[in-house]
């Protein structure tokens, strides 16, 4: 099929497959399934009652307008002490620009600094829309495979190898979605010796799950271990997953005056500023009391702890303990050349995820998807209940197996 009024810059990218998989167990919910969905990757609370007070008063006060584009003053003051306080990074206001999600954020970066064919290394496993967004932007994702032996990490070899003279942008997410994983300041200082000899490496940390940590707290950040990093990188954050605010579109990146100014040349001429209302939200987020942050992680830590060991109890999956963000990313190796009940055999993690949909109901994301097989990513950000349901549902489609 040939689509010849839609650009090539489109026709190159795919819709995400999260989303696919989401539309596709709601499809199937509308004809009547019992669908057990662990797909979204998305927190199931609701924002915390003071934000949505903050945004109530912004609306009655006329924050109603335009607001200077790289976001309020407020905002971006509230982000600088929340850098310093959380990270013991030091920024100023006008090393910070507020974007319409960390999403936004991220592109708007590629967009603003790769020139054609520049290569974007991206360890895998990876976010999804790392390589789309690269590819939109003209450039060349460079995943690097980085496997469960290696705790889902890149190694200070790994990132070596991969560097050429066309490496433009290295993105490092930690905690990781799909993964979990967390690098330790150790870790980020063997990178960071590497990057030492390729100066015109620019760094990207994508920083949205750093609450969601299970053991020691805020993860640690690249800057924090190598300081001297800092003029060549731009830390992404947002606060959809820390205060449970994906709907309300803020993220932000901070960085060195010369990235974030054409950052805030390219938003001038296609985003413009994010929300006023969401903004006032998330300067009251980010200003006001923590408890929720402290209390939603202990709540995924249990669900993480019961949802491991129900999968890891079922033979043939097994998956390590996330040390942060809302996913399990489970190993289904097991099951591979597997038979299902109607004959047929298990030759990927595609075959898997579609199998679990079709025999029980359960929704998960293929591991191709995040450029790692075989593995499915399942979403603990949903309840107890449900997550024991699915847990349950995988078990009996996997007794069926022959
Ligand atoms: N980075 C990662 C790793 C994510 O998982 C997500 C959300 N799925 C985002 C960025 C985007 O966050 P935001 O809602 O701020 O656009």
């Amino acid at each position: 099929m040939s689509f010849p009024r839609v650009a090539e810059r489109v026709r190159r990218i795919k819709p995400s497959p999260s989303t696919f998989a989401a539309e596709r167990a709601n499809a199937l919910r509308r004809e009547g399934r019992s669908i057990v969905s662990l797909v979204v990757g998305e927190p199931d609370f609701d924002t915390p009652a003071h934000i949505r007070q903050a945004a109530s008063r912004a609306m009655e006060v006329g924050a109603t307008r335009y607001t200077a584009l790289a976001g309020t003053f407020e905002l971006r003051q509230a982000i600088v002490a929340k850098l310093e306080r959380e990270n013991g990074l030091v920024y100023v206001p006008d090393e910070i620009i507020v974007t319409n999600g960390a999403k936004s954020a991220i592109y708007s970066a590629l967009a603003a600094t790769l020139e054609p064919g520049d290569e974007v290394i991206i360890p895998a496993p990876y976010w999804v829309s790392y390589p789309d967004m690269v590819l939109a932007c003209d450039g060349l994702p460079v995943p690097v495979a980085c496997p469960e032996n290696q705790g889902f990490k890149l190694t200070s070899a790994g990132l070596d190898a991969a560097i050429t003279k066309r490496t433009r942008w290295l993105i490092l997410n930690s905690p990781s979605n799909p993964t979990g994983a967390t690098y330790s300041a150790a870790e980020y200082r063997a990178l960071a010796e590497v990057l030492a000899r390729h100066p015109s490496v620019l760094v990207m940390t994508d920083d949205i799950y750093e609450h969601i940590r299970f053991e020691g707290g805020t993860a640690p950040h690249l800057l924090s271990a190598a300081p001297e990093l800092r003029d060549r990188t731009l830390a992404i954050n947002g606060v959809s997953k820390t205060y449970a605010m994906t709907g309300w579109r803020i993220g932000w990146v901070a960085g060195p005056r010369d990235l974030v100014r054409a950052l805030d040349t390219f938003l001038s001429q296609s985003a413009g500023n994010s929300c006023s209302i969401s903004q006032a939200a998330a300067a009251a987020a980010l200003t006001q009391d923590q408890g929720f942050v402290a209390e939603s992680v202990a709540i995924y830590r249990e669900r993480r702890d019961a949802t491991a060991a129900g999968i890891n109890a079922i033979p043939g999956l097994s998956c390590r303990m996330p040390e942060g963000a809302f996913y399990l990313f489970v190993n289904c190796g097991g099951l591979i050349g597997r038979a299902t009940p109607d004959g047929r055999r298990l030759e990927t993690d595609g075959d898997v995820v579609l199998y679990l949909l079709d025999s029980v109901g359960v929704a998960v994301v293929a591991g191709s998807a995040y450029g790692l097989s075989p593995y499915f990513r399942l979403s603990i950000a949903t309840s107890h209940e449900i997550l024991a349901d699915g847990v349950a549902r995988i078990a009996r489609a996997v007794a069926d197996l022959a």
